[in-house]
């Protein structure tokens, strides 16, 4: 029994070389492209009827020349041309059962008619299922009237060639609030030289922090400047949108020349005003976090077990996490991790294959086990079950960790970290005394 509840005698004994990929977006298709092989089959379940998430509705990419849809449709050819990868749309995944190598993962597949349900069997499972998108005027204490799109809703129009709703030779703002990403940061510059070009308009950036720590960035920043666009450097809390006589007015305290005891009142009139959207969790990771076991950092995003040790593992073993949903990812970052989810699966395959390795792994004494679910509970690992023959407890060798926590909680004494008995330590113990 797991902390679903339910029997599982599972444990590793082949491991099974095929993985099941949670989302369709840049993340999962590279790292689905980069494992899949004639031994390994790879399962992609995408949420929407569509395939390349985010990335297709940017209009560029600052760090790289490569145009976003284009680097979207080279990946989807590399899919085709792919016999081992199997992609379902409009699915999501219900269950998962098993342990590292050997997990039994039920999909449900929406149709207009009904909802299908799969079983099918994997090793590893790579949750790449990206973030969400969300904006609302009133955090910012805008009217939705007062000329506002938000950055997605430019770079639409910008991919769409849909240029009669950009006024030109006027005033364009652009609002990085606090909230803003280095994403939103790369491109919000991007989008203001183009504008700046295209529709020679007065391009203003309102911004507290600009976040350009990353390739490319601060070359981008200085590109900009030098090509007109004006940056503004201010709190949110001294930024006011105002209408007077029909016009909207941005009234700003200018703090670039705070240091030198100058800070200017600015009111800029514009006829359209940007922001971008905020990026958040989707509302998925939840119900995820719950069928897959692993845990959600502090602002909700998926967490890697140690941050300082690992990039990509979860805190259950054979599960990793790509891309967007572990925060903010740009395109290198996303598809680096997909790299470093690849690595691992295989090197997961090749140590598993030596079943003799059980250093450090924990070892339940089933005369001593009284069942009384204990360890199950606190492993954070997910690593026992009950051993349905002797209704004892049970650690599953390639799940486990060896951090010893369910030793020490173990009411009968009846675990032991392999190497680390009470013997073998107060023998130590007693040699160094
Ligand atoms: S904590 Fe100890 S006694 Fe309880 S189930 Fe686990 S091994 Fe058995
Ligand atoms: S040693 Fe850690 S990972 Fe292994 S079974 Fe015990 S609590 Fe779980």
């Amino acid at each position: 029994m797991n902390k679903n509840g339910q029997d599982d005698n599972r444990t590793s004994k082949i491991f099974n070389p095929d993985v099941l990929v949670l989302g369709g977006g840049l993340a999962g298709l590279q790292t689905a492209i980069d494992l899949a092989n004639p031994g390994s089959h790879v399962t992609i379940i995408e949420r929407t009827s569509n395939l390349g998430g985010h990335v297709n509705q940017l209009f560029s990419l600052y760090n790289s020349a490569i145009d976003p849809r284009t680097l979207i449709s080279e990946k989807l050819k590399d899919l085709e041309k792919n016999n081992d990868i199997e992609v379902i749309t409009n699915a999501e995944l219900v269950k998962l059962d098993g342990f590292a190598g050997d997990f039994t993962a039920t999909i449900k597949v929406r149709s207009d008619n009904e909802n299908i349900m799969k079983c099918i069997g994997i090793g590893a499972v790579i949750v790449a299922t990206g973030y969400k998108t969300s904006f609302s005027n009133v955090d910012y204490g805008i009217q939705a009237s007062e000329n506002i799109i938000t950055l997605l809703q430019l770079e639409d129009m910008l991919i769409n060639n849909n240029f009669a709703s950009i006024p030109q030779e006027q005033n364009i703002c652009f609002y990085l609030t606090q909230d803003a990403t280095k994403i939103s940061c790369g491109s919000v510059l991007n989008d203001a030289i183009f504008l700046k070009h295209q529709f020679g308009s007065n391009v203003f950036v309102f911004f507290n922090d600009m976040k350009v720590y990353d390739d490319g960035l601060e070359e981008l920043y200085l590109k900009a400047q030098d090509n007109g666009v004006r940056f503004i450097r201010c709190l949110d809390t001294n930024l006011e949108f105002i209408k007077e006589k029909g016009t909207a007015i941005i009234r700003v305290k200018d703090q670039s020349f705070k240091d030198i005891g100058s800070i200017s009142n600015l009111e800029i009139p514009y006829s359209m005003l940007i922001i971008p959207e905020k990026i958040m969790p989707t509302d998925s990771y939840n119900d995820l976090r719950s069928i897959l076991q692993i845990g959600l950092g502090p602002d909700n995003f998926f967490q890697v077990d140690n941050v300082n040790l690992t990039s990509v593992e979860s805190n259950r073993r054979g599960i990793f996490t790509v891309g967007g949903c572990r925060g903010i990812r740009d395109i290198s970052g996303t598809i680096m991790d997909a790299r470093n989810a690849v690595l691992k699966t295989l090197s997961l395959l090749i140590s598993s294959s030596d079943q003799k390795d059980h250093n450090q792994k924990a070892k339940i004494d089933p005369d001593k086990c009284t069942l009384c679910l204990t360890c199950i509970r606190t492993c954070p690992h997910v690593a026992i079950c009950i051993e349905p023959q002797n209704r004892t407890a049970k650690v599953v060798d390639i799940a486990c960790y060896g951090c010893g926590i369910c030793t020490g909680e173990c009411p009968t004494k009846a675990i032991e970290l392999q190497g680390y008995s009470d013997e073998q330590i107060s023998k130590e113990i007693g040699e160094l005394v």
